[in-house]
């Protein structure tokens, strides 16, 4: 927009459990506004914000996406989430660069486990929220109850602005608890429905009043000047409840609830001018932290500030190549600017600056702080990166997605997969920050760090479809281990009478057991010359070759201390050769007789969960061997159980714990011990 400022944009990122109607809601808001000519719909796979093809084949948001609106020359950018927990990583980067969240609520489904989880995220992070019921028009859609639970929930800075008028099919207006009116609409009319604003119907003045009052009430209470002519019987004016309650809003401590169906249109005009009005300017936000070198210091919002970029987001489509789209967090963009990668120290011109609406791009000349710019052609940068001035290579600290929850090893399908495996899944990381990829060398295994069971599906599809390469799924293999319980001592011959020189060595060697996680020792104790000195590190290398190449049980040996007791040579035949071979026999025999066990990797488990589901997890985890540590309050009725689990106990447990919880529990784990394997 030509003559765009920081203060005439909005940021609103629109968040909540799958389903609740996001997606459908910015369509709707994008029509009412006249953005665009025709609203889309989820079914037909024709909105603007799921335009993948793995989000029109399930039809729900595995990614955020930019839809910007135009009211009253202001710039609302919506922001798009998804609402499967899968994605929650997308959803922290949306709300790290908006202003106010809208967290979206199904008037049919209530209060959900990812409206509580959205809400926690914004409010972790002191993002103010707008709450709106949707779906009014619904069949068993019911206002108040939603209403109850969101109270219930969010507690007591939930405060209603407006209340529908009909109910389900019959929902055809709402009534504004500002001023008294009621705008109604007549959604069967075909293209945007703008409402008609009139009085508040008869059969509802009574209430209107009554709810009217609380929110008064709730308004003046933060404010004493208001306080003070409210108590004296003076009508405060509509812009100053207004004005009082956008600070109110901005500050976190009230969170108005609003009323719509996205479907059939009805107060989405409103909702639009409402967030609009109610959502501070990213001129406002506070500075953002930039780190450079150890020190952190502060970047206003402002356009003639340094220039600025976070990467959101990488866009890649067949058809318009790799897109970058990124938030201007200071100064102003132009195109052929050349401004520095932090993270990989190359340096990227921006040759073409575009807007970009769903996966529509237009052409633009400037981006300014606060606005999202989108940038075709970068070679370098990934979801997360910073680009700053040459002169001032600063890196923005971003939300960290920690550590995967599910792990999921993939096998290529054929020989020409494997060639471009690693390759295409390096390309989804740099797009996909909550994807995490490890070659694990010791059980051959490339394996998929990823959120849950969509995001697996989803990625294996990207492979498939942008790449061509089919890979099969596999279970993670534990990495077992072996180790010695006794001690023991063998001796072994290694002799070969081959044509010339032969091959001899005796090799006389005591294994013993370590404590866990000691390795390797290794003592010569060879008196009089009987292995001359300088074939002991051959013993040596031959026993540490074994051990890596497995015990009986065909896994590496640990902890276990090898002393080198006697041997024979020959004066001809004996080489380094033979006694690696020999010290190799040796320890494999002496193994044997040491009482072999198995070891398996036990893990340290963090789980937060409601309390009131605490029994089930206990019971569970007991069933996978688990031993509870201690518990720990995590506020906001919520508790964190640390637990020793196997490792090989909690390869499903992500996805087994959100059928526990009903969606509600968070994990964190990390290796912490070997153990003897039951
Ligand atoms: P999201 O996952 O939150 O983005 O939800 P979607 O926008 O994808 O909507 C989920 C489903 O609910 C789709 O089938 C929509 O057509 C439907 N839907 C969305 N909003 C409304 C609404 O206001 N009323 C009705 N009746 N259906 C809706």
């Amino acid at each position: 927009m030509p003559g765009l400022s920081t203060s005439g944009i909005r940021n609103v990122a629109l968040v909540g459990h799958h389903a609740a109607g996001k997606t459908t809601l910015a369509e709707a808001m994008m029509a009412a506004t006249g953005a665009i000519g025709r609203q889309g719909s989820v079914e037909r796979g024709s909105t603007v914000c799921d335009f993948e093809p793995e989000e029109i084949s399930r039809q729900l948001s595995v990614s955020m996406a930019l839809a910007p609106v135009t009211v009253d020359g202001v710039k609302v950018n919506l922001l798009d989430t998804p609402g499967y927990a899968d994605f929650a990583a997308e959803v922290a980067t949306a709300l790290s660069v908006a202003d106010l969240a809208v967290v979206v609520v199904s008037a049919t489904d209530g209060v959900q486990a990812q409206t509580e989880d959205a809400w926690r995220a914004a409010a972790a992070i002191g993002l103010p929220r707008v709450v709106v019921v949707n779906k009014l028009d619904r069949e068993r859609a019911d206002f108040e109850r939603a209403l109850s639970e969101i109270r219930d929930r969010f507690g007591a800075g939930v405060a209603p602005v407006e209340l529908p008028i009909g109910a389900e099919q019959a929902f055809r207006g709402v009534i504004d608890l500002f001023d008294d009116t009621a705008t109604m609409y007549d959604p069967g009319a075909g293209g945007p429905v703008a409402g008609v604003v009139g009085p508040i119907p008869d059969e509802l003045v009574d209430e209107e009043h009554e709810v009217h009052e609380q929110l008064v009430e709730g308004i003046v209470v933060g404010d004493d000047d208001l306080m003070a002519r409210y108590l004296d019987g003076e009508t405060i004016p509509r812009d100053e409840l207004e004005a009082s309650l956008a600070g109110s809003v901005a500050a976190g401590a009230v969170f108005p609830v609003l009323c719509c169906s996205g479907l059939t249109g009805v107060g989405v005009d409103r909702l639009v001018r409402l967030l609009m009005e109610l959502c501070p300017s990213p001129a406002s936000a506070a500075p953002v932290s930039v780190i450079a070198g150890g020190t952190t210091t502060e970047v206003a919002c402002n356009r003639t500030g340094p220039p600025l970029l976070r990467v959101c987001k990488i866009l890649a489509d067949q058809h318009t190549g790799r897109v970058t789209l990124a938030k201007v967090v200071s100064g102003t963009i132009r195109p052929d600017d050349v401004l520095t990668n932090p993270r990989t120290r190359s340096d990227e011109r921006l040759h073409v600056l575009q807007s970009l609406r769903g996966r529509e791009a237009s052409p633009v000349t400037e981006a300014v702080a606060g606005d999202f710019i989108a940038l075709p052609r970068l070679t370098s940068t990934r979801a997360g990166d910073t680009l700053a001035p040459q002169d001032m290579p600063v890196t923005i600290a971003v939300p960290d997605p920690g550590p995967a929850p599910l792990n999921i090893a993939v096998r290529p399908a054929s020989r020409a997969d494997d060639d471009k495996l690693m390759s295409a899944l390096q390309r989804l990381c740099e797009e996909d920050p909550s994807l995490a990829v490890t070659r694990v060398d010791e059980t051959h295994q490339t394996v998929l760090g990823v959120a849950g069971e969509i995001h697996f599906a989803v990625t294996v599809e990207r492979l498939a479809r942008r790449f061509h390469v089919t890979v099969e799924r596999e279970e993670v293999a534990v990495p077992y281990r072996e180790t010695v319980t006794a001690s023991a001592d063998t001796q072994e011959t290694y002799k070969k009478q081959t044509g010339g020189h032969g091959q001899y060595a005796v090799v006389r060697l005591r294994v013993e057991p370590l404590a866990r996680g000691e390795g390797f020792e290794f003592h010569d104790e060879v008196v009089g010359g009987a292995i001359p000195r300088q074939y002991i590190p051959a013993v040596e290398k031959g026993v540490r070759e074994s051990m890596a190449q497995g015990g009986p049980g065909g896994f590496p040996v640990v902890d276990v201390s090898v002393t080198c007791l006697d041997g024979k040579h020959h004066p001809v035949d004996s080489s380094e050769m033979s006694f690696k071979t020999a010290g190799a026999l040796a320890f494999q025999a002496a193994v044997r007789k040491a009482g072999p066990v198995v070891l398996e990797p036990v893990s340290r488990l963090e789980v937060t969960i409601p309390v009131d589901s605490q029994g089930d997890v206990l019971g569970d985890l007991h069933a996978r061997r688990g031993r509870v540590q201690g518990t720990e309050a995590a506020g906001d009725g919520q508790q964190t159980l640390i637990a020793l689990v196997p490792t090989a106990e909690l390869a499903r447990y992500a996805v087994d714990l959100r059928a526990i919880t009903g969606g509600r529990g968070r994990i964190r784990t990390s290796h912490d011990h070997y153990d003897v394997a039951p």
